[in-house]
């Protein structure tokens, strides 16, 4: 911190980088396998094939929205080894590059540069680039390991329904399980999200008040 540019001087450790990096991608990509399970669920039908891939796959792009409000944490690094340092040294009287005491002059006796305060972090174009790679990243390994965790859970059910020769039903695993796999006896394999709700097109409320409001919808009879 004593030598260099002001360039150098306004770096934060590539250690601390590496860390806040790491931690917005393992988030990101825990976010989108979610997203990505819940759209091959929400999209129906058993085993993805191409087209069921490539709409989960969109999907959960579209879902990596959510994840914008993550941008200032990809600055996190210099927000705290440069930006929170140098304000408590100019509050200190101290210059905000090396910390030593300026005493008002305007030009640091130690390291030569201005003793001026550090401008307040905000948002750049920086933290938006970092944020997208890592986005980038995450959607490319989220989306992998959700097909390869949907796929291994089909082939369980699969083996499951073997097993028992009948007709077998069970729910998606977790974070899917709002969707449930059925196998019939001629071994047709299906998967529906919520199939406990779904709408009886000819029932209507006894309650005229009640039909005039619109309601139409109850629980599957089964
Ligand atoms: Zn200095």
């Amino acid at each position: 911190m004593e030598s260099g540019t002001d360039a150098d001087d306004l770096r934060a450790p590539q250690g601390a980088n590496t860390v806040a990096f790491a931690a917005l991608f393992a988030l990101s990509s825990a976010f989108l396998f979610a997203a990505y399970c819940m759209a091959r669920a929400l999209a129906g039908g058993f085993g993805g094939d191409a087209g069921t891939i490539a709409t989960c796959v969109a999907s959960a792009a579209a879902a990596s929205i959510f994840l914008w409000w993550l941008v200032p944490f990809a600055d996190f690094a210099e927000i705290f080894w440069v930006h929170l340092p140098a304000d408590r040294r100019a509050r200190e009287g101290q210059c905000p590059h090396c910390g030593y005491p300026h005493e008002s002059r305007a030009t640091c006796t130690e390291c030569g540069r201005t003793t001026e305060p550090l401008a307040a972090w905000t948002l750049t174009a920086r933290p938006v680039r970092r944020l997208a790679r890592i986005l980038v990243a995450a959607l490319f390994v989220g989306c992998i390991a959700g097909e390869a965790w949907c796929r291994l859970d089909e082939s369980r059910f699969a083996d499951e329904h073997a097993a028992v020769r009948a007709p077998y039903s069970r729910a998606r695993a977790f974070p899917a399980s709002f969707a449930r796999m059925s196998a019939d006896e001629r071994g047709v394999f299906t998967s529906e999200a919520w199939p406990d709700f779904r709408r009886e097109r000819g029932w209507q409320p006894a309650d005229p008040a009640q039909r005039k409001r619109g309601w139409g919808w109850r629980d599957r009879a089964e």
